[in-house]
C-alpha cells in the first residue's frame, strides 16, 4: 500500500490545517464538527458492540468516493452554508471501526473534500483513531501528510496477558512502538486504556497505567470494561467463565486512575478523559459534542446533530440534493411546517400550552406531548443517523440514494435529556446560562424532578450552585445511575443515548 501523497495535495492540506484555505473565516460564524465512520476492523474484539465489521476485502476506492459523496450531500442538506451565516468546520474526527486501516490517500481525499465544501477554523482539529497494530513511522507520516493533526490510539493495555484476554491483535511491545512513532510525528496524541478486567489488582492497573503516562502524552482516556449485550464477553460472563470486579473493587481502580493521572499532571475534564491543562488539552471534537455542539454524520451508523436557528423574519430554507427541497418556516404564533418533497408532507404544530403534534402523511400519525411551558421558538435541533450496515450504506450512497435511517426533530424533553446526558459527563457540568439558552428553563428545579435533584445534592453526588449543576468526585463514578434516576429515561432511550455516546468514545 502506498502511503505517500502528491506534493500538491500535501500543500493544499497544509492550508486546511493552518486555516489558510479559509480567507473568509470569521470566528463568530457558527462552527461544527464532522464525524466520519470507517466501519472495518482486522478482527472483532470480544467486548466490542460498536458498528465494526471484519471483511476479507474492502474496495477503498468505492468507499472514498461514497464518503466524499456523503460529505457533498451533508453540505447541501442540514449543514448548508447560508450566505449570511456560513458555517465553519472546527473539527474532523475519523472514528470506527479502525480508521487507521484507511489508506492515507483516502484520508487526504476526504479532507480535501471537506476543505472544498466548507470554510474551516484556523485551529481545526483533525483526529484519527488508530490501532497500534497498524501504526508505524511510515503510516504516521502518511497520515500527517494527509492532514491529520491528532491521533487517538487504542492501546488498552501494555500487559500481554491482558491484551490477549481482550482479543487485541497487538502486544505490549507493539503498543510502545506505535506510541513512540506517534509521539515523534504528531504534536497531539491521545491513548485509550481499559481497566477493571477480571481479577485486576490496583497494583497491576497502576503499573499498566504508569506505562501509558510515561509517554507523556497530553491526553489519556481510561474506560472501565463494560459487558455489552450481544458480545462474546457478555455471554461468557453470564456462563460464569469470568466475572468483572464488583463495585468496591471497581471504585478502588477508579480512585487509582484519578490519583495516577493527577500525579502525571493530567486533569479529568470528563468522566473517562484526562488532559494536560484539563479542557485546554481536551479532544475539541468530543468536548463540543458534550457541550451540545453540532456535528455532521458521515458513514454507516454515524449519528449527527444540527441546530437550525430561524432568521429574524422566521423563515429558513434549506435545499438538499438527496431530498429535493425542504422548507422550514416558523411563524410568530408558533406554527412550524416542514415540507419534504420526497417524503410527503410533515406538519409539526406547537401550541402555546406546549403540546406538539407530528403528522406525516407517509408514515401515519405520531403525537408527542411536552411538559415544558416556555417553548423556545427560534431553535430547532435535529438528530440524524445513518444506516448501519456497511454494504447497504455503500449500495445506497453509490447509487445516489439517501442513507439516513433517522432524521428527527428533537422534542423539548429530548433536548433537555441530551443536555444532561452529555453535560454532566463534563467536570464543569451544565451551566445555568446553557440551561436557559438551550431549554428556556430558568432553573434546574424546573427542568428536572425537584425532589430527586435535592436528594442527589444532599447525598453529595451533585453540586448545585450559582454557576450550574455538576457531579462531585463521588457522583462522577456513579454517573450512569444518577442520570437514570434524574431523567427517569425509558430503557430504549437510555440505550440510544449510550449508543450515541459510544460513537464519541470508542477506541480501536
Ligand atoms: S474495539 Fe476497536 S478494534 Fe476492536 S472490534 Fe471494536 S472497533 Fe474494532
Amino acid at each position: 500500500m502506498s502511503q505517500g501523497v502528491s506534493e500538491g495535495m500535501s500543500q493544499s492540506l497544509s492550508a486546511l490545517q493552518s486555516g489558510g484555505a479559509s480567507p473568509l473565516a470569521d470566528a463568530s460564524a457558527p462552527a461544527f464538527g464532522v464525524y466520519l465512520h470507517w466501519p472495518f476492523c482486522a478482527s472483532k474484539c470480544p467486548y466490542c458492540d460498536f458498528n465494526s465489521h471484519v471483511r476479507d476485502a474492502v474496495d477503498t476506492a468505492a468507499w472514498q468516493e461514497a464518503l466524499c459523496a456523503e460529505l457533498e450531500d451533508a453540505a447541501a442538506h442540514l449543514w448548508a452554508n447560508p450566505p449570511d451565516a456560513p458555517r465553519q468546520v472546527a473539527s474532523v474526527f475519523f472514528g470506527g471501526g479502525t480508521p487507521s486501516l484507511m489508506p492515507p490517500e483516502c484520508v487526504a481525499a476526504i479532507l480535501e473534500k471537506v476543505q472544498a465544501l466548507w470554510q474551516s477554523l484556523d485551529a481545526i482539529e483533525i483526529t484519527l483513531e488508530c490501532n497500534p497494530s497498524d501504526l508505524d513511522e511510515a503510516r504516521c507520516r502518511g497520515l500527517r501528510d494527509a492532514g491529520v493533526n491528532r491521533l487517538s490510539i487504542g492501546v488498552q493495555s501494555f500487559d500481554d496477558a491482558v491484551l490477549s484476554f481482550l482479543g487485541r491483535r497487538h502486544d505490549g511491545a507493539q503498543a510502545r512502538a506505535a506510541l513512540t512513532a506517534a509521539c515523534k510525528t504528531f504534536p497531539r496524541v491521545s491513548l485509550d486504556m481499559i481497566y477493571a478486567h477480571p481479577e485486576q489488582s490496583v497494583r497491576a492497573w497502576r503499573e499498566d497505567l504508569h506505562q501509558g503516562l510515561a509517554f507523556a502524552t497530553e491526553h489519556v482516556s481510561a474506560y472501565q470494561l463494560t459487558l455489552e449485550p450481544n458480545t462474546p464477553f457478555y455471554a461468557q460472563a453470564r456462563r460464569g467463565v469470568f466475572s468483572v470486579p464488583g463495585e468496591d473493587a471497581a471504585l478502588a481502580l477508579w480512585n487509582e486512575t484519578q490519583e495516577a493521572t493527577v500525579r502525571a499532571g493530567l486533569v479529568r475534564y470528563e468522566t473517562s478523559n484526562h488532559a494536560r491543562g484539563g479542557v485546554a488539552g481536551a479532544s475539541r471534537h468530543n468536548l463540543e459534542i458534550w457541550r451540545g455542539g453540532d456535528y455532521a454524520a458521515i458513514g454507516p451508523g454515524a449519528h449527527g446533530r444540527t441546530t437550525i436557528e430561524t432568521s429574524a423574519h422566521g423563515r429558513t430554507t434549506i435545499e438538499t440534493s438527496a431530498h429535493g427541497r425542504t422548507t422550514i418556516e416558523t411563524s410568530a404564533h408558533g406554527r412550524t411546517t416542514i415540507e419534504t418533497s420526497a417524503h410527503g408532507r410533515t406538519t409539526i404544530e406547537t401550541s402555546a400550552h406546549g403540546r406538539t403534534t407530528m403528522e406525516t402523511s407517509a408514515h401515519g400519525r405520531t403525537t408527542m406531548e411536552s411538559r415544558r411551558q416556555n417553548e423556545v421558538q427560534d431553535k430547532k435541533r435535529i438528530a440524524v443517523s445513518r444506516i448501519a450496515s456497511p454494504e447497504r450504506w455503500l449500495a445506497l450512497r453509490s447509487t445516489g440514494k439517501d442513507t439516513l435511517s433517522e432524521e428527527q426533530l428533537l422534542s423539548a424533553d429530548e433536548i433537555r435529556d441530551e443536555i444532561f446526558l452529555n453535560g454532566l459527563r463534563l467536570s464543569t457540568g451544565v451551566s445555568r446560562a446553557r440551561l436557559t439558552r438551550e431549554t428556556g428553563y430558568q432553573d434546574f428545579q424546573q427542568a428536572l424532578p425537584a425532589d430527586r435533584l435535592t436528594s442527589l445534592v444532599e447525598s453529595g453526588l451533585l453540586v448545585l450552585d450559582e454557576t450550574g449543576l455538576r457531579t462531585t468526585e463521588a457522583g462522577a463514578v456513579r454517573l450512569n445511575a444518577i442520570l437514570g434516576y434524574l431523567l427517569a429515561l425509558p430503557a430504549g432511550d437510555k440505550k440510544r443515548a449510550q449508543e450515541e455516546q459510544a460513537q464519541e468514545v470508542q477506541g480501536v
